[in-house]
């Protein structure tokens, strides 16, 4: 089996709240890997409520749009299913389906509707609370699962299932990772330089 560096977050899955989880990893400097098995239900919609996008936009657009964004900003990416998420020394140790395995002190887990993998790794599983969700991993207010170091966003964690929502809260965690990993809050803004006098 191939290993490779260890990496300070490993993000597991690349819809809207994993690819959003990524851009602000990477941005801070985080050495980011998204894992993504490409099941996305986004890739199914037609969205013409997200926010900034006033003529819609397909859902394999924004799913693509996502990852080029992810990428762009830094974080690799792995097309691969991750089939087991285990303790290891200095953090968790994945394992791909493709055989590649990948070490990470911080997980964050953005599985959409399949929460399997948190499950198998031994995160707290209820039921889930929004339509068409059967489950989702338990979290805290900051995105905390019942686990130290593993953590959970978007639709697998409960939130509402929708892009800008699901999205968010992959930015939202994200920050809870990083200023866990800085010992202070991060926070991500760039200034529109000043207009030409
Ligand atoms: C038919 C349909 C229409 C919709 N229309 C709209 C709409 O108009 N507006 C709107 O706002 N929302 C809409 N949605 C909802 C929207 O797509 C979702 O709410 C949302 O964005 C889900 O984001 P997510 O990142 O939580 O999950 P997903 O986008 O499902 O991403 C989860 C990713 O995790 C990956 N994954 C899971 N387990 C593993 C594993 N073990 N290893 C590796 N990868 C893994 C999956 O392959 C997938 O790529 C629609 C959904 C559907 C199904």
């Amino acid at each position: 089996m191939e290993w490779f560096a260890m990496y300070d977050v490993a993000i597991i899955g690349a819809g809207p709240a994993g690819a959003s989880a990524a851009i602000f990893a990477s941005r801070a400097g985080l050495r980011t890997v998204l894992v993504d098995a490409d099941q996305s239900v986004t890739r199914r919609a037609l969205i013409k409520n997200h926010l900034g996008l006033p003529d819609g936009i397909t859902g394999p657009e924004l799913v693509d749009r996502g990852k080029r964004h992810a990428t762009d900003a830094g974080a690799e990416l792995v097309t691969t299913k991750v089939t087991e998420v285990r303790p290891s020394a200095d953090g968790f140790a994945l394992q791909g389906e493709n055989g590649r395995g990948i070490e990470a002190r911080h997980v964050i887990f953005c599985l959409g509707v399949n929460p399997e993998v948190a499950r198998l790794a031994g995160a707290q599983i209820v039921p889930g609370t929004e339509p068409r969700i059967k489950e989702i991993v338990a979290v805290d207010a900051q995105g905390h699962t019942s686990i130290p170091g593993l953590w959970a966003a978007g639709t697998c964690a409960g939130t509402s299932v929708h892009t800008i929502i699901t999205a968010g809260d992959g930015a939202r965690v994200a920050i809870n990772v990083i200023s866990a990993v800085k010992g202070e809050r991060n926070v991500d803004h760039d200034v529109l330089p000043a207009p030409a006098r």
